[in-house]
Formats: structure tokens, sequence, C-alpha cells
């Protein structure tokens, strides 16, 4: 009998020793959407960042994902999935915007948008992939310091700020263009379409309902009012300098930065500031990232 209580005793140390392996691995990927190019092939693993579990260590190689079809724009996803070898599964997914390229700008036509939840949030992501809903408009539009422009309320404060700190500086900022209505946009793309075809429109306007302007919380400011006053040569002006440094301050960002076009899907434009408020733009200033990054990856 003794010698049975003292098998079971050892059975049950060694099976106590064995702790039972219930955490599922780490699975990460390194970006939560992407664009890719119509027709491109797609390397699968690159965005997974990590898959690690505590007990087996690294399974990069047993990560599992479905594919998509690159041969249509739209909207995508890729499912990935690792499992350890207790059978412990961990899975995620990974947005792929499937769009058509105009050399490094995101053709809008074709693009699937998204609409976006938080058009009143100051911080929200509008672009090519990301619209704002049919009818919306600020309600709390406001004239412009020293111009017929509109911003909204909280923006306005901050720009107001923004150029008397640069008329201090003895910089004079010529507000060019603030708030857009859904109205005139969609009027001006047309037009720019019908005169000089949709590829210019793609290289230099915004298409209805994904153009920042729409928000009333960016602004398009000149260092004049002559010629090509919103061209690269505000980019070398002290204004164009004062932005690179200071914007982040009042909550300002440059947001189509010179090496970020394939990100933002617009061309350089030293002369568009978007507000987003400064603990962000602060944010994004110091991690020298776009609107994009931040919110994608
Ligand atoms: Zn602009």
């Amino acid at each position: 009998m003794k010698k049975i209580i003292g098998f079971m005793l050892a059975f049950l140390v060694i099976t106590g020793c064995q702790a039972k392996d219930d955490e599922a691995p780490v699975l990460s990927l390194s970006k939560s959407r992407v664009q890719i190019a119509l027709n491109e092939s797609i390397d699968y693993l690159q965005y997974v960042e990590k898959a690690y579990d505590k007990k087996d260590g690294d399974l990069i190689k047993q990560v599992n994902y479905t594919t998509i079809d690159t041969s249509t724009v739209g909207k995508k996803t890729i499912h990935y999935d690792v499992k350890d070898q207790a059978g412990n599964q961990s899975q995620t997914d990974l947005i792929v915007d499937v769009v058509e390229y105009f050399g490094d700008l995101i053709n809008p036509v074709t693009a699937q948008a998204d609409i976006v939840e938080n058009p009143d949030d100051v911080t929200v992501l509008v672009n090519k992939l990301h619209e704002i809903p049919e009818g919306w408009k600020p309600d709390d539009l406001e004239k412009v310091i020293d111009c017929s422009q509109k911003l909204r309320h909280e923006a306005n404060e901050a720009y107001t700020r923004f150029y008397q700190a640069a008329k201090v500086k003895g910089i004079d900022i010529y507000t060019i263009s603030g708030y857009r209505e859904p109205e005139t946009q969609e009027l001006y793309w047309n037009n720019v379409v019908k005169v000089s075809g949709e590829e210019h429109a793609i290289q230099y306007n915004a298409y209805p309902r994904r153009s920042e302007h729409e928000l009333g919380l960016c602004v398009d400011v000149s260092y004049t009012t002559e010629g090509d006053r919103l061209s690269e040569k505000v980019a070398d002006s002290a204004l164009g300098k004062f932005i690179e440094s200071d914007a982040y301050q009042y909550g300002f960002i440059l947001r189509y930065p010179k090496d970020k076009v394939r990100i933002t899907g617009y061309n350089y434009e030293p002369w568009h500031i978007r507000y987003v408020g400064v603990e962000l733009a602060t944010q994004l200033h110091n991690e020298n990232k776009t609107l994009e990054e931040y919110y994608e990856g």
C-alpha cells in the first residue's frame, strides 16, 4: 500500500511540474492598414512584427495567413493566425487598400473610401481613403483674423495665436484658403476634370468629401499674395521655416511633407497646415509622423 501511495505521489509531482501551457502566443503586426498598388504582389510576412510564445519561442515560421486578390481595387483584409504546440491560438487582421496609383498619388476616383465616424473630432483622419459623411458640415465656423476665410472655433483660436506669434517675429502670414463648402469642392473637382482631365485633377486637386478643407481645420498660408503664392517657395520663406519649427506648439502640423507623398497620397504642400490640437501635433512633430502613420502604423 505504501508503495502505491509513493507511486501516486511521484506521479502527482511529475505531472505537477509540467505546467500547463494555456497562454496564447503574441502575434503583432507592424501596421494595421496599408495601401498597395493594383496587381502588386504582396510579401505577406513582412508585416508580421512578432509571433512569439513564452514556451515555444519564435513562431514566425508557423504564422498562417489568408491571401487577397490584388487584381481589383478595394478594401481587403488579410487574416493572420498562429498556434503554439499546446494549441493556443492568436489572430489579427491587416486591412489592405488595393489602389490605383498615378506616380505616388492614389487615384481617389477608383479608391474605395471609408466614411469617417468622427468628423467633429479635431484629430480626424480625412484623405483619399477616408471620406467625410455626406451632408456633414462644421457648426462652429468663424472668420479668420485679417481675412474673410473661415475655420472652426478651436482651430481658429490656435491659428490666431500662431498668426500673432509670427507677426512678433516679423513674419506676415497671408491666409489663402480655409474652410471650403463640400458643394464648392465638388464643383471645383468637376470643373478641373472637365477642363484639364482626370489625371490633372488627381495631381492637383482634392476629391469631394476627401479634402481637409471641408473639415474647417486646415488652412493654406503664404508669405505673399502675389503670383505663385502656393508653391514650394513657401518652404524657403521665413514663414515656411516658422511652420517647420513652431507650428506644432499651436496645434498645427505640416500635413503633406515632401518625403511622405506615398503615405499621405498628396504632393508636397509646404503651405497646407492642419489643426490637430497641441498634444497630437507635438507627438507627430517629435516622432516625425504623418496622421496616416499615427493611425495606421
Ligand atoms: Zn490646403
